[in-house]
């Protein structure tokens, strides 16, 4: 397993996550934000995390590549 970890507080929503990785990644109505689909959010850190099989990392890859401001990380 592989966990996405995203700083949302930080998303300026340019939704490239969204175009590059549209099975895990939603645009959230109203906020100018994408959040992994699925994902859960911990309030402390304001961070949402979503665990994916290791094979399923391909576009979550290239998302976190392409993050505008770098705030998609895979561990
Ligand atoms: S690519 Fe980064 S900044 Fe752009 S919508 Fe996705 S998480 Fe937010």
């Amino acid at each position: 397993m592989a966990r996405i970890i995203q700083n949302y507080e930080e998303c300026i929503g340019c939704g490239t996550c969204a175009a590059l990785c549209p099975k895990f990644w939603e645009m959230v109505e109203g906020e100018a934000k994408a959040r992994p689909i699925g994902g859960k959010k911990d309030e402390e850190t304001g961070e949402y995390e979503l665990e994916v099989e290791e094979s399923e990392i391909g576009c979550n890859q290239e998302a976190a590549d392409a993050c505008p401001v770098q705030i998609i990380q895979i561990r």
